[in-house]
């Protein structure tokens, strides 16, 4: 980059150099304040300021990791849900915007005071788990994953957050998941054939497959999950989940044969069939 750029300049030019990205103005703003420890609406304010030249190298360093197709929220080591930050590594599943949306059908369904009873399966940094846990301060939240990197992350976030109600346990889905009765199961379970073609571009390149990727066309996960859910819940309890923009009829007649009630789907911002929730059969 040439000498003494201000700030609106850096970015124009960094965009430029992002061209690849989708969102290459947006991932140079992230970087940018990133570079100066401020946020972006200081970028916005302050055009005209020219960046010192430690700032303008380190602001090159990172649109160069960038323009190898590291995520961005790799590069920060955080990225926001909820309106929280959360921090992330490759170890966990970057919190996806369309996930809000299981957190906006649970503010539905619940009121913000009622003691619930939680549980989130395969919880990766947490976002999911601890949002409630926040939302929803009188609930006791158990957050479930496979992977103990995992767990270290989502423990961290829990706690920089001040969600104190979470508890973390190390369970292959629900083989170490306490006994009880949860007013609700939720999860963002890999949903993901590992044939898609969208698995070698973006993001996805640079996440563990193990929180992305599920055999039989994407549905095992979710098949599991259907199956055994209803032994760790109350009669009309509600079971969560996040799936593929194709897989909500799949979802749906799955939910279906194993006697889920008042089965109800939602569109994300997209308006694809994002999320599927189902009541526990009465035993
Ligand atoms: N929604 C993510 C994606 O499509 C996948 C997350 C998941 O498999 N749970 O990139």
């Amino acid at each position: 980059m040439t000498s003494s750029l201000n700030i609106r300049a850096a970015l124009s030019l960094g965009a430029q150099l992002l061209n690849v990205s989708p969102s290459a103005l947006l991932d140079c703003e992230v970087l940018l304040a990133y570079v100066l420890k401020k946020n972006r609406s200081y970028l916005r304010a302050w055009p005209d300021k020219t960046l010192r030249a430690n700032e303008q190298s380190s602001f090159t360093a990172l649109l160069m990791r960038r323009q190898t197709g590291e995520p961005v929220a790799h590069i920060t080591g955080t990225r926001e849900f909820w309106s929280r930050p959360f921090q992330v590594s490759p170890d966990v599943l970057i919190p996806r915007p369309e996930t809000e949306l299981l957190i906006e059908i649970t503010q539905q369904k619940f009121q913000p005071h009622q003691p619930l009873n939680i549980l989130d399966l395969g919880t990766g940094s947490g976002a999911i788990a601890i949002t409630l846990a926040l939302e929803f301060k009188q609930s006791k939240v158990i957050a479930i994953d496979a992977s103990s990197a995992a767990l270290t992350i989502a423990k961290k976030n829990a706690k920089q957050l001040g969600a104190n109600n979470v508890d973390f346990i190390y369970s292959d889905w629900f083989t170490n998941a306490p006994n009880n009765t949860f007013d609700l199961i939720i999860s963002n379970p890999p949903y993901i054939c590992n044939t898609d073609p969208h698995l070698s571009a973006g993001d996805v390149r640079f996440e563990p497959s193990s929180a992305l990727i599920s055999e039989q066309q994407g549905l095992r996960d979710i098949k599991h999950i259907i199956s055994y859910a209803p032994n760790f819940m109350c009669d009309d309890s509600y079971l969560l989940f996040e799936h593929g923009y194709q897989q909500g009829n799949d979802v749906q007649s799955l939910l279906k044969s194993a006697q889920f009630k008042a089965i109800e789907q939602f569109n994300d911002l997209q308006d694809h069939t994002r999320a599927t929730l189902g009541r526990k059969p009465s035993s």
